[in-house]
């Protein structure tokens, strides 16, 4: 299959995208969050499409795109007003609710759960693609399973040329990492992933807020768990990273005693000098966390490389987004995280 890469900004590259969804095939979209590799949420086939072009284990549900909170009701029941005032404060945007599932929504979409996770994305070629398709897209991110995700439309090229008919490019996704995702179903709502929104925002809407375990830590493989998709490597490249933590000194002098010709450091722009000679690689600025979310994966893509044996990362500290991007770099380390404060 040849796979086309057309603009978003082209008159013609929704309908056609829009098509492409309608008769059942593959299109790459580009959101505000990630790139996400789209099919018919409806249709079990086109589900079932994505999951082998993915090589995504099958109970790993995934995420019905959707163009505004008036659609929620056309696949989802017992919708709690949390999920309307949600809706009301941060759609169209990086937030992910997961809500009972109506019967209409195949199970493949869902991974075999009887909930499932709907989101307005804040990009308007996505949603345009959404709305002339007249179905839920259901997309998850656009890498091979397990790899850094996709953030660009080159990204989705490296992974999938051949294998998809289209990449719409929107170019370089403006958050960098995956949405935010909260669990409405129980009596407290319950973050499964931290995002775009923060927690501290989404304190603010819902007044109570359980953080669930696969947030935090690493989740055995035969774990039941809220989170499916948190059990599984992520992010990860080929090389073994470990974050080393600690004031921007000591961590350097960590590094640099460690430092061994093949290894790479993931670090901050803030702290390029420090590093001369150990092939630093910045992913953004530590005093704009926005930088480092918008930065994280072309860098950990950049990493993917055989040849790198060891990558030392630097990672931010704090709330906010800070929280997401710990989450995504803990779980690109297998949680593997050296304090330098405590070596000498
Ligand atoms: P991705 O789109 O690849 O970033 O993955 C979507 C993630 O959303 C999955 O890996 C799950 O962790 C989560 N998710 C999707 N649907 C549900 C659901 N019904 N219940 C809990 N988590 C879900
Ligand atoms: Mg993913």
């Amino acid at each position: 299959m040849k796979t086309q890469c057309l603009s978003a900004n082209l008159p013609e590259t929704a309908k056609i995208a829009a098509n492409i969804i309608k008769n059942g095939g593959l299109v790459a979209i580009p959101t505000e969050t990630v790139y996400g590799l789209g099919a018919n949420g409806l249709d079990e086939a086109a589900v079932a499409k994505i999951f082998e072009a993915k090589g995504r284990p099958q109970d790993n549900p995934l995420i019905l795109h959707i163009c505004g909170p008036e659609q929620i009701e056309l696949f989802c029941h017992h919708i709690p007003q949390k999920a309307y005032d949600l809706a009301e404060a941060f759609w169209p945007g990086p937030l992910t609710m997961v809500l009972p599932a109506r019967s209409n929504v195949p199970k493949r979409t869902t991974g075999g759960l009887s909930t499932v996770a709907v989101r307005c994305p804040d990009h308007d070629a996505a949603r345009e693609i959404i709305r002339l398709a007249g179905v839920p897209i259901a997309a998850p991110s656009a890498n091979i399973s397990g790899k850094p995700s996709t953030t660009t439309a080159q990204h989705v090229l490296h992974d999938h040329d051949g294998k998809i008919e289209l990449v719409v490019d929107g170019g370089p996704s403006r958050v960098g990492v995956e949405s935010t995702i909260v669990d409405l179903t129980e009596e407290r709502p319950r973050l499964l992933r931290p995002g775009g929104i923060t927690p501290e925002q989404l304190l603010a809407v819902l007044g109570d807020l359980v953080v669930d375990k696969a947030v935090t830590a690493q989740i055995d493989k035969d774990e039941v768990v809220k989170a499916p998709g948190m059990k599984y490597r992520h992010y990860a490249p080929q090389s073994q990273v470990v974050i080393v933590s600690g004031s921007r000194e000591k961590a350097a002098r960590y590094i640099r005693d460690h430092f061994e010709p093949g290894d790479r450091v993931l670090c901050f722009d803030e702290e390029l000098p420090l590093y001369e000679g150990c092939a630093p690689l910045s992913y953004g600025r530590e005093a704009d966390v926005n930088t480092l979310s918008a930065g994280l994966f072309a860098a950990l893509r950049e990493l993917d490389d055989p040849k790198i044996h060891q990558v030392y990362a630097r990672c931010p500290v704090g709330g906010g987004v800070a929280y997401a991007v710990q989450n995504r770099l803990k779980k690109a380390a297998a949680f593997h995280i050296v304090d330098a404060e405590e070596e000498v």
